[in-house]
């Protein structure tokens, strides 16, 4: 049977189930009447004692239905029964009841005057009548009744001797007969009314079932993540305004932020990296109490919030959620690792509106990511303020161009040999309104939010230009910083020449410094640019040397031209600077680089530096940045020697020598 038909079976069932209890207590009322007539209106002491324990019997009988019926009505009529059961029971009661008649009638036929005779035949018939349409929800039933009544008894008077007595069981078996026919014709109708009613049920059922499992598919298109089935950005937010509107403790928000997913979605493919998001997912939805509370926010970023939950609280599950996210994961081919970091915000404390309390969990994870990756940051009102700052310079960094608010400076680079200009550095500088935002806040802005890439091509094109301007006799250098993004870049190098093309300055004019961080990046990529650049007789160096993760052998790799050591070292020349220093200096000459110290402020330091045989010093103590105006006379008032910055690695042999 499919599923449908016994859908449809299990509501004929409970509709017969209805019908039969529906009409049982009419059925139980009149066989009682009739039982109680016959048994007490005909007086014969040969058959009264028989006919009074026959009357208690299916007195008792009769009672016993009744109790039935009454459960029934009372107790499961209005319930999800079961249909098959229900009618089962019914039936147990009835065909007993049909049986006592059928004995009945035949203890009556063998005894009894012609007149009882005829009229418990009478009254026997016409109960046989009734039962067609009462049991007609029962077709066996309706039958059997129909025809146990009368045909034991008539079959007997068939067989007596009186001709009378012939005649009346020969009308019974007749009667039987199309009792018989007329009950299972009724039962086949009731049938049919009942499948033709239940089939349009059973329809309607399976399109409302279809209806609700395409809402269902819709709901989960619409609500939940495709890749790691978790709810989406829209659903987790309708979620959370209910607690907003509902919850009356404080709660803990955490924005997730996994570490480390980007390098592995771009070294190692797609594919690991959806198997990494399905895995954390995964891994989130055990810790989650109630996963309408947990969602992927987006990229690598997931939400969870912590009910009832207290800073302190909050904080310890997000240190277990990180250690937890930072076990590795095995995949098809091999085993990786991501780690996460985690920030807090907490309602009511640090948020009032689900946007705002969602905004201030993400910029905890921001700040925290920025200090420590893989821990856990809790919202404060600073990071509010320096969020909004750092956006009001993104707003208007996006147009500082188009407004003319940057300019360059250039501070100069001079030869420790004999103190004269070699090359400009070029600085950037934002005057915003009348407020100067020093580089060091606002490159990093224009880093994140991918701005770099258009005030770079700006400032390598100016500098160009600038340089090519410069009324020397010697040709000096200009020094230009490019952040990694930069470099990254695909059409980093045709910037670089049109900036080039563009001013006609010579590539060996041209120098690019880049920072230490360089490192930690795809080193294939920034090899393949260094080398393109040094095509060009571009020459590159490492800027702030000795802070971040310089690697010598990808130094020596690289073939880079010059290292820049941080003016950290030169500040601290009287304790441990000079020791490393004098170190960098020794690989200076076995690598064969050049080095550069800057922030060289006082005339002690050059003189020391100098002793240590560092190339070029750039720094306060000759001059400060200077503006483009001031370069000329700057240049005319000091005088350039014949040997110039780019002639480096002549320089380098001459002091092996
Ligand atoms: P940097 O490349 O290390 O630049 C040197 C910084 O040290 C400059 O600060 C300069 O003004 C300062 N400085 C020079 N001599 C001395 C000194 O004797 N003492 C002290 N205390 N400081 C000295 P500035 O101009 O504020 O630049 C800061 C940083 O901003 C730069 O560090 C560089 O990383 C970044 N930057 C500046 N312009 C650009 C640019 O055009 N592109 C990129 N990507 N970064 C830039
Ligand atoms: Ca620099
Ligand atoms: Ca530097």
């Amino acid at each position: 049977m499919t599923s449908s038909e016994l859908e449809l079976n299990k509501y004929m069932q409970r509709d017969a189930a209805a019908l039969l209890y529906g009409n049982a207590v009419s059925g139980i009322v009149i066989s009682l009447i009739t039982a109680s007539f016959l048994v007490f209106t005909f007086d014969n002491p040969l058959t009264n004692s028989f006919k009074q324990m026959w009357w208690c019997g299916m007195s008792i009988l009769l009672v016993l239905r009744m109790v039935d019926v009454i459960i029934w009505k009372t107790k499961l009529q209005h319930t999800e029964f079961d249909g098959e059961k229900a009618v089962k029971r019914y039936i147990t009661g009835v065909n007993p009841t049909g049986v006592m008649w059928a004995v009945y009638l035949i203890f009556v036929t063998k005894y009894n005057t012609s007149v009882e005779l005829t009229i418990t035949l009478i009254a026997i018939a016409a109960m046989a009548g009734g039962s067609a349409t009462i049991l007609a929800a029962h077709k066996y039933t309706a039958m059997f009744y129909a025809f146990i009544l009368l045909s034991p008894a008539s079959i007997g008077l068939l067989l007596s001797e009186q001709y009378a007595l012939k005649l009346l069981g020969l009308l019974g078996v007749s009667y039987s007969i199309v009792m018989l026919i007329t009950s299972k014709k009724s039962a086949d109708f009731t049938r049919n009314t009942l499948f033709l009613k239940n089939e349009n049920k059973v329809l309607v059922h399976q399109m409302e079932e279809k209806v609700e499992q395409r809402t269902r598919k819709i709901y989960e298109l619409s609500n939940l993540d495709s890749l790691t089935g978790l709810y989406n950005r829209t659903a987790f937010i309708t979620h959370l305004k209910t607690v907003f509107a509902s919850s009356k403790k404080p709660f803990a928000l955490l924005f997730i932020d996994l570490d480390g997913f980007k390098k592995i979605n771009d070294s190692i493919g797609h594919q690991a990296g959806d198997q990494i998001l399905k895995k954390s997912a995964e891994r989130l939805k055990l810790w989650s109490l109630d996963t309408k509370l947990l969602c992927r926010w987006g990229g690598d970023e997931f939400l969870m919030v912590l009910a009832d939950t207290d800073e302190v609280g909050a904080v310890d599950i997000s240190e277990q959620l990180i250690e937890m996210l930072s076990e590795p994961h095995n995949t098809e081919n091999s085993v990786l690792s991501v780690g996460a970091t985690i920030g807090i915000a907490l309602y009511p404390e640090h948020a009032r509106t689900e946007d705002r309390l969602i905004q201030s969990a993400d910029m905890a994870m921001y700040y925290q990511k920025k200090q420590a990756r893989s821990t856990v940051g809790v919202f404060t009102e600073q990071m509010d303020k320096l969020y909004t700052y750092e956006l009001r310079l993104k707003n208007a960094l996006t147009k500082a161009i188009e407004k003319q608010q940057l300019r360059l400076v250039f501070q100069p680079i001079v030869s420790s040999k004999n103190n004269q200009v070699a090359a400009f550095e070029t600085l950037l500088r934002w005057q915003l309104d009348d407020e100067n935002i020093p580089p060091d806040e606002f490159i990093c802005i224009a880093e994140q939010y991918g701005l770099i890439h258009e005030i770079g091509a700006w400032v390598l094109k100016d500098a160009c230009l600038q340089a090519s301007q410069w009324s020397s006799e010697q040709a000096l250098a200009v020094c230009v910083n490019v952040s990694v993004i930069q470099l990254q870049d695909e059409h980093f190098i045709t910037i670089v020449d049109d900036a080039l093309s563009n001013s006609s300055l010579p590539g060996e004019r041209l120098h690019i410094e880049i920072t230490e961080s360089v490192f930690a990046a795809d080193i294939s990529i920034i090899s393949n640019r260094i080398k393109q650049l040094q095509t060009r007789n571009i020459k590159v160096s490492i800027d702030d040397f000795g802070t971040g993760y310089s690697s010598l052998s990808v130094i020596q790799d690289l073939a880079i031209n010059m290292v820049k050591i941080d003016r950290s070292f030169v500040s601290k020349m009287n304790t441990n600077g000079h020791a490393i220093i004098s170190a960098v200096m020794h690989i200076a000459s076995s690598l064969d680089f050049l080095v550069i110290a800057e922030g060289v402020e006082t005339e002690e330091q050059a003189q020391e530096l100098q002793k240590l045989g560092v190339h070029y010093l750039q720094g306060y103590h000759y001059s400060k940045p200077i503006e483009i105006e001031n370069i000329d006379s700057f240049l005319t008032k000091v005088n350039v020697p014949k040997e110039s910055f780019f002639d480096a690695n002549q320089l380098v042999d001459k002091l092996r020598i």
